[in-house]
């Protein structure tokens, strides 16, 4: 059953084509720039050989009918029919208290996706438009929704809600809902299978360190808390968002720097994090070899960074009862040694020492801890595009 899989930003458009029997990535790629200038898709297909293709692409639809042809092409094709293609599964990265769990999309869920536009309105309108797009030029087969937050719906109200007056989770939703969840569920059953336990008796804190980031307390295969809130906004300071702040500094922004509400979210959320504190950059490639050469704001930020993260994994420890493992993913956390060792110093308290040696090495799941820790300190590589297609799968148990 081949599936395909698409995470529609707001000018972008990843996808994959999988073979889910055999996981097998068919395709993959991405469209960005998409109604600006210079709009490009990058394309691997056959042989994992890459096409690119620079022409204006005015939105979603033209980008998805450009892809499908890619799929088809004689040349750099991979599958001779559209027909094909089984069912397609569409990350939707806000899907509120409605969505407890992955869905088949029909009309209600549409609506109820709207709904949640409030609460995400960066990410859901792309998501809906590549839903919209992908629904109109193949209606005949099935489409589902993997929400983004659904993974977190299991976290108690104590952990969820703010300290702000009831009325306001009543009348707008006003709560954590965290996010990552689809890469944070992916996490911890590879941390189970890799130490061949019940995923039911394990307490595991997954680290997913990309240029957005956020930790998860995960005990018993359910979420229990996680770091980003109402908004992905909330928690650790990162790339370009500055996480976790006194909210009296949103009111003392706008009257001495003369700005909006709205422009102070937007600051918030693209000039804050490790990019603001550096004055440098938001990736953490730059700010290694800035800190390096002498940098200290660059060390600063990622001194500032790797702390946030301690504190959070902390408090899990606490809100668990202990942690029998912790795990690094996504860009950052399967790349950064130095982040990792920077993380992982002053852990042996709770049972985890760093080897240094094993840190350095590259790979697929790995373990970085001591032997004999009761504490295990793992790297599991993420993939959100896998967990899309099994979920899809899985709503489509009669496609073949
Ligand atoms: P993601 O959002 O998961 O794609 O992660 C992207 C971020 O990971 C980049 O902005 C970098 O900060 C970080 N990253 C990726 N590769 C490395 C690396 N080799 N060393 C340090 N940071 C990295």
């Amino acid at each position: 059953m081949k599936i395909f899989v698409l995470n529609c930003g707001s000018s972008s458009i990843k996808y994959q084509l999988i073979e889910h029997e055999s996981k097998n990535v068919l395709a993959r790629g991405v469209i960005e720039r998409i109604g600006m200038d210079g709009t490009f898709l990058k394309h691997y297909g056959r042989d994992g050989q890459a096409v690119e293709i620079k022409r204006h692409i005015a939105n979603h639809s033209a980008g998805i009918q450009l892809v499908l042809n890619v799929l088809i092409d004689k040349e750099n094709g991979v599958i001779n029919d559209l027909s094909e293609i089984s069912a397609f599964g569409h990350r939707v990265v806000h899907g509120g208290e409605a969505f407890r769990e992955a869905t088949l999309i029909n009309e209600q869920v549409i609506e109820d996706i709207k709904k949640c536009i409030t609460m995400a309105p960066l990410h859901n309108p792309a998501n809906l438009a590549g839903i919209n797009a992908c629904r109109e030029l193949m209606p005949e087969v099935p489409h589902a929704a993997v929400f983004d937050t659904a993974f977190h719906q299991s976290i108690p109200a104590k952990a969820y809600l703010y300290g702000l007056p009831y009325d306001l989770y009543v009348k707008y939703g006003l709560r954590k809902y965290g996010f990552h969840g689809i890469s944070h569920q992916y996490v911890s059953e590879r941390a189970a299978e890799y130490l061949q336990k019940d995923l039911s008796e394990l307490r595991l804190v997954s680290c997913h360190l990309g240029n957005g980031a956020s930790l998860a307390a995960i005990k018993g295969g359910k979420s229990v808390d996680t770091s980003m809130g109402f908004t992905p906004l909330e928690g650790l300071v990162m790339g370009t968002r500055c996480g976790e702040v006194d909210p009296a500094i949103i009111p003392f922004i706008m009257d001495r720097e003369d700005m909006t509400g709205r422009q102070v979210y937007q600051y918030l959320n693209n000039k804050a994090g490790v990019l603001g504190i550096s004055g440098l950059s938001s990736d953490f490639r730059d700010l290694e070899r800035a800190a390096e050469d002498g940098d200290e704001r660059a060390q600063l930020a990622m001194d500032i960074f790797s702390y946030r993260v301690k504190k959070y994994i902390g408090s899990y420890a606490v809100a668990m009862g202990g942690i029998d493992a912790i795990i690094f993913t996504a860009g950052l956390g399967e790349n950064s040694d130095a982040i990792r060792e920077s993380i992982c110093s002053d852990l042996e308290f709770l049972g985890a020492r760093l080897d240094r040696e094993k840190n350095r090495l590259r790979g697929g799941i790995r373990e970085i801890g001591t032997d004999g820790d009761s504490l295990k300190l793992l790297v599991i590589p993420t993939n959100e595009e896998l967990v899309i297609a099994e979920e899809t799968a899985r709503l489509c148990p009669h496609m073949v």
